[in-house]
């Protein structure tokens, strides 16, 4: 939420400056209005004198989202199948909020496990795996 406001924020006061130095209509306030407007007057922006601010707040926008998104490739790892009864699909690690670490595992059908279920989770899915297998075997 706080990098979409970040990404709002930076869009609308260059639009804001392009509406009022160009006396041209300014768009609504969605992230896709707000691009495409800048887009047609680019070329207007970049002979502006603010032109290097202008790079500059959307490169530093467009790197904050990136690092914001980043999840950890050694988290995007399959985990295998849900285990709920009845429920095959995927599990994927969820990052917690405001970190990078893992908050829950979550099958895209919305079955969750937080950090206390995971040492079950795991054992129910090693039996998944090797079935006729023991639990205690190894
Ligand atoms: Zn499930």
């Amino acid at each position: 939420m706080a990098t979409r406001s970040r990404i709002l924020g930076t869009l609308s006061s260059w639009a804001a400056l392009v509406a009022d130095e160009r006396g041209a209509g300014a768009p609504r306030r969605r992230p896709a209005e707000l691009a495409a407007f800048l887009l047609v007057h680019l070329d207007w922006l970049l002979c502006h004198a603010a032109a290097g601010d202008f790079v500059e707040e959307l490169l530093d926008t467009a790197d904050h989202a990136r690092r914001s998104a980043y999840v950890k490739p050694s988290l995007a790892k399959d985990l295998g199948r849900c285990v709920h009864p009845g429920c095959e699909r995927p599990l994927s690690p969820v990052p917690a909020a405001g970190t990078k670490g893992v908050g829950q595992v979550r099958c895209a059908a919305g079955h969750t496990w937080l950090p206390h279920q995971w040492l079950a989770l795991m054992r129910n899915l090693r039996r998944e795996r090797r079935p006729g297998r023991s639990e205690g075997a190894a």
